[in-house]
């Protein structure tokens, strides 16, 4: 009887978080992500239903990136008695165990909250959310799935695997790690498996940069193999040239400055926050920022932002050399680092100028609550917002339309101007994702599209059928498929 190997999508298939898919072959079973469904309350309950598998005969887990919609739920494997090593580039597995350890803390924070009635209040009331919309501050219990403990145990299997080196699970199945050019330490995952007498190859996209990182060194041509499952995010989505502009930070920084305002940008500590540091450095250097501070209020993107500094190879040429010659590229005169709450409350009652890059990116929870309590109804200030915002969680209310919101400390008019700076993804837009499908080494591989909303998979569907002649699938959640 011949043998056989499928994939199946236990996460983001038809939508952008809970990565994780499972890679049955005859010679092992690996894992690729276990990333948390983020967004709405019942979203997130979706990661109390952990996917029916047999996980402690699971050979392997392998990590893509440190962003939780990818790693979140590695914290769930003691509980599920899962006992395989966790395998990461080197700066992902320095970034896992914070990953880990904070969200396990921010679950338990979240759950006492509302059992105590004290959970941040952050929502719209002006205009009133659409009939059917929840809110964060939704009446329902916050899951807990894993706790600091469980976080420790799991850190303890994680497993540094150089990028371009075969490492082996089990005899007949191995794989590398590609750079994938979409945060420090982020991945393409090739795993070879002996099936039928011969050696098959499979490769998870995870999330693509673009072709041109303004930080990172470019990603990695897609090598010769059977199979791509190939992430879909911005697949309906091209980014301008002029949107990319850096002038238009520029700009925003004089505008603002010249009234005497703040700016206030809600910032995700992995890879947004970086790029837009990058942009500052280049705006502190061309002596631009008219006296601003940035202040970076957030542990974690600090931690991420030396990572950088650590790993000059993978940057982005100029920025290698730079960092090769001690210069660090995400440092630069007038940035503090805040590394606390204590920090983050002084800073809320200074009078000085400044750039605030504080979390969470959704302005959801963080420090960037108290942050936009002193600063929302000013008209002096702006909000500035560098990335994409989920319908139904604050951000994407500050960025669009929201004229009254309520936070812990009051109701607060939102009087300060508006910005969406866009080109600072780091996503491959349509363009750059059918580029990267069409520049690969070898035959043409079998393409199964995952993590991107419906519409997204399909619009790349549609280009890369009309730019490549190629067909793609787009399987649904948990259906397993037989690849090869
Ligand atoms: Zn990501």
């Amino acid at each position: 009887m011949s043998e056989r190997a499928t994939i199946t999508l236990l996460g983001a298939a038809g939508e952008v978080t809970g990565s994780c898919t499972l890679l049955d072959t005859p010679r092992g079973r690996v894992v690729i992500d276990f990333g948390l469904f983020q967004g709405s309350p019942e979203q997130e309950h979706r990661n109390l239903q952990v996917p029916e598998i047999d996980w402690p005969h699971v050979d392997g887990v392998i990590v893509t990136h440190a962003h939780v919609d990818h790693c979140g739920r590695l914290g769930m494997l003691p509980r599920l008695r899962c006992a395989a090593p966790i395998f990461a580039t080197p700066p992902t597995a320095d970034l896992l165990p914070r990953v880990l350890r904070s969200s396990a803390s921010l679950q338990v924070l979240r759950h006492e909250e509302w059992r105590n009635g004290t959970t941040p209040i952050a929502r719209v009331i002006d205009p009133p959310p659409e009939p059917g919309t929840k809110s964060k501050t939704s009446s329902s219990e916050p899951p807990i799935l894993y706790d600091a403990h469980d976080a420790m145990l799991a850190a303890e299997t994680i497993c540094p695997i150089e990028y371009n080196v075969w490492r082996e699970i089990k005899p007949g199945l191995r794989f590398r790690f590609h750079d994938a050019s979409h945060i420090i330490g982020s991945a393409s995952v090739e795993v070879a498996f002996i099936l039928n007498g011969i050696e098959r190859k499979v490769l998870f996209s995870g999330d693509l940069g673009p072709a041109r990182s303004p930080l990172l060194r470019a990603r990695e041509l897609l090598p010769d193999v059977d199979v791509v499952l190939m992430e879909s995010t911005n697949g309906a989505r091209n980014f301008t040239a002029s949107s990319s502009s850096a002038d238009a930070l520029a700009d925003v920084v004089q505008r603002v400055a010249a009234r005497g305002g703040k700016i206030l940008a809600p910032t995700f500590a992995l890879g947004r926050a970086q790029t837009l540091l990058l942009r500052l450095a280049e705006l502190s250097r061309l002596n631009k920022l008219n006296g601003m501070n940035v202040y970076l209020d957030s542990p974690m993107a600090i931690r991420a932002s030396e990572l950088c500094g650590r790993y000059p190879a993978l940057l982005e040429p100029a920025l290698r050399a730079a960092a090769e010659a001690g210069n660090d590229p995400l440092h630069f005169a007038g940035l503090q680092h805040l590394f606390n709450r204590r920090q983050s409350l002084k800073l809320t009652k200074s009078a000085q100028l400044g750039i605030i890059l504080a979390g969470s990116g959704f302005c959801d929870a963080g420090p960037v609550l108290h942050h936009l309590a002193a600063l929302v109804a000013d008209s002096r200030n702006a909000l500035l917002f560098a990335g994409h915002q989920i319908v139904g969680l604050l951000g994407h209310s500050l960025l669009h339309h929201a004229k009254l919101i309520e936070l812990k400390e009051g109701m607060f008019e939102v009087k300060a101007e508006r910005v969406h700076l866009e080109g600072l993804s780091g996503h491959a837009d349509q363009g750059d994702l059918v580029a990267w499908i069409g520049a690969r080494e070898g035959g043409t591989p079998r393409v199964i599209l995952n993590h991107g909303e419906q519409a997204s998979r399909v619009a790349l569907a549609g280009a890369i059928r009309s730019g490549l002649g190629l067909e793609t699938e787009l399987p649904d959640f948990m259906k397993s498929i037989e690849v090869l």
